[in-house]
């Protein structure tokens, strides 16, 4: 899968995916994933690449035709799936996660300030939110979205069994889990768990799932 993301700010980007899970998806190559500098597009020697907003008003509106040079850039004729970050996009999920995952190329545009041209919304193929809340830029949703894709490619992670049963996967939350130290300020955990009854776990771990979706 191919990663292109657009932004004003490429280190958060480069430095958030370095860790972990994203970063081991990288090394063994099922992703490449590489933030651009939108001010590489910018329209003069100053590197702007917004304006302000015609009929007035407060911020910095991110220009089309800004959006539009680098959009074209890194997804000539348009194959990748592009994706605009801004509050009022659909509700990512689960299972738009799941549906990103499948894709070839996604592009991610970022937007900061007071965000961008509406005109913009045409270049690109959905608009994304992450949650009903006004971040200050596009950078935490695309890694949100970024990380939660990355591990759901097959072969990103070392224990698929671990993928069936997350919160999500079905309609149901993970089965509450334990580890060392059994007893803990004298708590300790749920006897079947130090049975060796495998049958009987399944049974006691189903029976802890919840409805995910009537949280
Ligand atoms: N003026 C915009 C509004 O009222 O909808 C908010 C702009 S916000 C300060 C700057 C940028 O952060 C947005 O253009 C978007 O890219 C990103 N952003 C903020 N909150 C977000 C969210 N909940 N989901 C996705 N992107 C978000």
């Amino acid at each position: 899968m191919k990663i292109d993301v657009l932004t004003l700010f490429p280190e958060m980007i480069d430095q958030a995916l370095s860790y972990s899970i994203p970063n081991r998806a990288q090394e063994k190559g099922h992703a490449s994933v590489k933030a651009h500098q939108l001010r590489h597009w910018a329209i003069d020697k100053h590197g702007n690449v917004d304006d302000t907003p015609y009929g007035g008003g407060p911020g910095m509106i991110l220009r089309v035709d800004v959006a539009d040079a680098a959009l074209e850039a890194v997804d000539h004729g348009h194959t990748a799936h592009r994706v605009m970050l801004s509050p009022d996009g659909d509700q990512f999920d689960q299972k738009m996660a799941e549906e990103f995952s499948k894709k070839e190329a996604l592009v991610f545009l970022c937007g900061r300030y007071e965000g961008f041209d509406a005109r913009i919304e045409e270049y690109v193929d959905q608009k994304v939110s992450i949650g009903p809340y006004v971040l200050s830029g596009g950078e935490l949703p695309t890694l949100v979205i970024i990380d939660s894709i990355l591990r759901l490619i097959p072969g990103v992670l070392g224990n698929v069994a671990s993928l069936a049963e997350e919160t999500f996967e079905t309609d149901l939350t993970e089965y509450p889990q334990y580890t060392r130290p059994n007893i803990y300020k004298g708590k300790g955990i749920p006897d079947i768990l130090l049975t060796g009854h495998h049958a009987e776990i399944a049974k006691w771990r189903l029976s802890k799932r919840r409805s995910a979706s009537n949280r």
